[in-house]
């Protein structure tokens, strides 16, 4: 689904990403760990297009086709979607108007039919409540005044609303109380653990990885994937840390 070789970003000039190169097939979760500093979200930024993003080498392949050709709208038509580890807030715009608009725009893009106002209400209803998100949030504008837990839990209703066929989560686990980890954590099972479906799924702790098990962790550092392995690797750096495992 995802092909990424050799890899190399900058930022203002600044190399960033080193040649990085990963493979994601259908029906995979993959985790990405790794220190501060990085290039974690940088990875996440230049897959979804974010401008002051330079992509000086290497090349990504999105479902069979040129991923650096297509827009960031049309990344998410074709089924990419990113979740930030700061979810933006857009006053006077509300969450449900937002999805019908985002939704309805990919599947025209996709030559479907766009929903009706009483299909998509009953869609978000179905979402939140499997994401245990008040429909009173979704009322509500997008992001303003929600508190962290409520972001992350609000950008998984967004995803069960788009049903993507890839995802991107940057740090969807950052402050996160417990039950709202197991929350994010079953929703990405139940919306993305699926045969068709990727996940790249960026996280700084192994504890989202007790629910949502990948079957790949890599390790990112200084730009490029220095070590590979399955879930007990997650459990070696919590334990060990990157330096002692990266060294061995
Ligand atoms: P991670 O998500 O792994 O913590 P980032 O991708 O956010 O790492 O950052 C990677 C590197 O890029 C860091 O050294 C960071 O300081 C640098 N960086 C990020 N954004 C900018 C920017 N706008 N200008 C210059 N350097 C940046
Ligand atoms: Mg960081
Ligand atoms: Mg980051």
């Amino acid at each position: 689904m995802l092909k990424i070789e050799n890899l190399h970003a900058e930022i203002n000039g600044k190399p960033i990403l080193k040649g990085l190169s990963l493979t994601v097939n259908a029906g995979e979760i993959h985790a990405i760990m790794g220190p501060n500093g990085a290039g974690k979200s940088t990875l996440a930024y230049v897959l979804g297009g974010r401008p002051g993003y330079e992509v000086t080498g290497g090349s990504v392949t999105f479902m069979g086709q040129d991923l650096f050709d297509m827009e960031p709208h049309e990344r998410a038509a074709a089924g990419m979607f990113l979740g930030f580890q700061y979810p933006v807030e857009i006053p006077g715009v509300s969450n449900l108007q937002f999805l019908r608009e985002a939704l309805n725009s990919q599947r025209k893009s996709r030559g479907e039919e766009p929903l009706t106002g009483g299909e998509f209400l009953k869609l978000a209803k179905e979402k939140a409540s499997l994401l245990k998100l008040d429909m009173d949030m979704l009322k509500r504008n997008v992001n303003v005044g929600f508190s962290g837990g409520e972001k992350k839990r609000n950008e998984m209703v967004q995803m069960g609303i788009l049903d993507p066929m890839f995802a991107v989560l940057d740090e969807t686990d950052s402050g996160l109380d417990i039950d709202a980890l197991k929350v994010v954590g079953q929703g990405i099972n139940s919306i993305m653990r699926d045969a068709q479906k990727g996940v790249l799924l960026i996280t700084h702790y192994q504890r989202l990885l007790d629910y949502v098990q990948p079957d790949f962790v890599h390790i990112l550092s200084a730009g490029a994937i220095v070590k590979t392995g399955d879930a007990d690797l997650a459990r070696q750096l919590e334990a060990e840390g990157y330096d002692e495992v990266m060294a061995a």
